[in-house]
């Protein structure tokens, strides 16, 4: 089985980011922006936007994080988002999810502009994506996409499962396996024979969040396995795939830690830096 390394991918893919924007500096005139909107104090979300914070310094982009209370009112973090909107110096706008419940998170997703979405979360991305003009495309259905060509994995044709709905993952994801001419299915909570489709599937992509609920005497031999579940188990972080007994049945897989997560940051950065190049009418 081949492990599908995201990790050392997305540190190639950086580096190389890291020197696109040192040799169009002179030219732009200033450095790629991201600003990330922090509610609250969620322990993991403090993690990735921490994670992300690192990440883009490390390619020479301009980061700034702006956390707001959790008590934050929804008309404060629009107020902050039309600022960071017509700021010309930013970018790239993400705000990290979840956000607390007595947020209205559409409407706070909407108010990012759609040249500055660099999350691809705003409707108007969202509709050129399903009309095949890529604009911004979510970070990990984009990031799982550079997986399966640096692996040269075709998967035109074959039966692809994407378990999982979100607008965020599953419906991006499902969407661009169809563009690469995979036969899709989109299995969900309320899917009836997920064994079944399992058992068909030459291709899986989890993204449920239930700690490794798959497992290997339920996959079909030779499939390729992305796991893109994050889920904390005893401290330690595992997938919605279970690690064991795949080596015998799967001809490759992502692992968790160290497969879709580190790719998830480094298509932020690409996405911003993209941002940048257009804002400033880069090459
Ligand atoms: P979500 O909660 O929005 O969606 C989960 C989906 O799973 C839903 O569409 C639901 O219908 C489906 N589901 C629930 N129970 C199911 C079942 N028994 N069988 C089949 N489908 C079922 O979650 P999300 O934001 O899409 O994230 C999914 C997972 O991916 C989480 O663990 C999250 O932490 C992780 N994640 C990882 C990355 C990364 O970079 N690696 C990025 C985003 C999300």
């Amino acid at each position: 089985m081949i492990h599908l390394n995201g990790k050392s991918l997305a540190l190639e893919r950086r580096e190389a980011l890291a020197q696109r924007v040192t040799a169009q500096l002179a030219l732009a005139g200033r450095p790629p922006g991201l600003s990330v909107i922090l509610v609250g104090d969620d322990p993991a979300s403090a993690t990735y936007v921490r994670s992300k914070e690192r990440a883009a310094a490390k390619v020479g982009i301009d980061g700034q994080v702006i956390r707001l209370a959790e008590s934050v009112s929804q008309d404060e973090v629009l107020a902050t988002l039309r600022g960071l909107a017509e700021d010309p110096s930013v970018d790239g706008i993400l705000v990290q999810l979840p956000l607390p419940h007595h947020l209205d998170e559409q409407a706070v997703l909407d108010a990012v502009p759609a040249h500055k979405d660099v999350d691809g979360f705003h409707a108007f991305n969202t509709g050129l994506l399903f009309q095949q003009r890529p604009p911004f495309v979510p970070c990990t259905p984009l990031g799982i996409t550079h997986i399966l060509d640096a692996y040269e994995i075709d998967v035109q044709g074959k039966n692809a499962l994407v378990i999982g709905r979100s607008q965020i993952v599953g419906r991006p994801m499902a969407e661009l396996l169809l563009q690469r001419h995979a036969t899709v299915t989109i299995a969900h909570s309320r899917t009836r024979d997920l064994e079944t489709l399992l058992g068909q599937a030459d291709v899986v992509v989890a993204a449920v969040g239930r700690p490794e609920m798959i497992v290997a005497s339920q996959l079909k031999p030779g499939c390729i396995l992305i796991d893109v579940g994050i889920n904390r188990v005893d401290g330690k972080l595992v997938g919605d795939i279970r690690w064991e007994g795949l080596e015998a049945v799967a001809a490759a897989a992502t692992p968790v830690p160290g497969g879709v997560g580190p790719m998830t940051i480094a298509m932020l950065l690409e996405n911003s830096v993209l941002a940048w190049q257009r804002h400033c009418n880069l090459p």
